[in-house]
């Protein structure tokens, strides 16, 4: 599996798995099959509620750790956001049985999150956490974010699929030495994308599906991906994406679906953010 470094002199895979919206009691079986798949990159957040349940798939694989790349999310904290910070991650390790992660990412762009940087900061100084980044930040936070404090991200996690590529904003993010990491990268099925005429056509010429074909087009341009799935068929097929490359062409066909607006969530969008905002998690 081809890797990315990140900023933060750590490697990661280019393409991963990813466990939003798979309920705690399906989660172990569903990560246990996408470990024996081949998926080495795992992608969880607190948020989730699934943490404990992929920390015993992984226990139970008897793969050794360091050939793991474990990936979690700090949900929103209230300033002053230090503390809570700390107490999230450990709650998260805990919950997952491991002792250090290898990418922690602040899940939103909202409540204290100068408090919840600084302390991520901290957890990385002390090799807690080997690489920190953020997800769902615009430009305008993340630039915000860069110029004042110390470390720069490593990751930013953002929706990014055919229908919002996001191609200057990583151009953008490449200048200032973040990766970007696709969320939602099948645009969650919709859109019709498994169907889309244009994708289905470039998926014929390969033999190929339209999935492999979005995950293809993701990683040829430097895009981490983490595409989710329950059915162990769609794994394989999904990781299945290293032998064969879209042509020029292909991908200038492909860069014409872009709308350039957010499908899923849009966190500009004032109702969204109402939404997501004020929610807080028990622990
Ligand atoms: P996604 O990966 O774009 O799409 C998942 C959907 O596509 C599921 O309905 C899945 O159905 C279906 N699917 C997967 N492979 C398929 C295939 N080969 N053929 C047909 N259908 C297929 O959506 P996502 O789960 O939202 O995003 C991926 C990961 O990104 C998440 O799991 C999570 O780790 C992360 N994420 C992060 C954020 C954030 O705020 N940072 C937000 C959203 C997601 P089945 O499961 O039934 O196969």
């Amino acid at each position: 599996m081809e890797k990315v470094r990140l900023n933060s002199g750590v490697e990661m895979p280019i393409l991963g798995f990813g466990v939003f919206q798979i309920p705690s009691e399906e989660t172990e079986r569903v990560v246990t099959d996408a470990l024996a798949v081949g998926y080495r990159l795992l992608d969880t957040a607190a948020a989730y509620g699934n943490e404990e349940a992929v920390g015993r798939a992984i226990r139970n694989s008897g793969i050794p750790r360091e050939e793991l790349f474990v990936t979690t999310k700090l949900w929103i904290q209230d300033a002053p956001a230090q503390d809570n910070t700390r107490h999230a991650f450990e709650t998260s390790l805990a919950k997952l049985g491991l002792d250090h992660l290898d990418l922690y990412l602040m899940h939103q762009p909202f409540g204290d999150v100068y408090g919840q940087w600084r302390a991520m900061e901290d957890l990385h100084r002390e090799g807690r956490a080997k690489a920190i980044g953020v997800a769902n930040f615009y430009p305008d936070r993340l630039l915000d974010l860069i110029v004042n404090n110390e470390v720069v991200p490593a990751v930013n996690q953002i929706e990014t699929h055919p229908f919002f590529q996001r191609a200057d904003y990583q151009e953008l993010m490449r200048e200032h030495g973040v990766r970007i990491q696709s969320w939602g990268g099948l645009a969650e099925g919709k859109n019709d994308i498994f169907t889309h005429p244009v994708l289905s056509e470039i998926a014929e010429k390969h033999a190929k599906s339209v999935a492999q074909v979005v995950l293809r087009w993701l990683t040829q341009r430097g895009v981490v991906a983490i595409p989710k799935s329950v059915r162990a068929e769609r794994m394989a097929e999904n990781i299945d994406v290293f032998d064969f490359e879209l042509t020029d062409d292909q991908m200038e066909s492909i860069a014409t679906l872009d709308t350039g607006t957010a499908l899923i969530f849009d966190h500009h969008d004032p109702a969204i953010v109402g939404q997501i905002a004020k929610r807080r998690l028990n622990d």
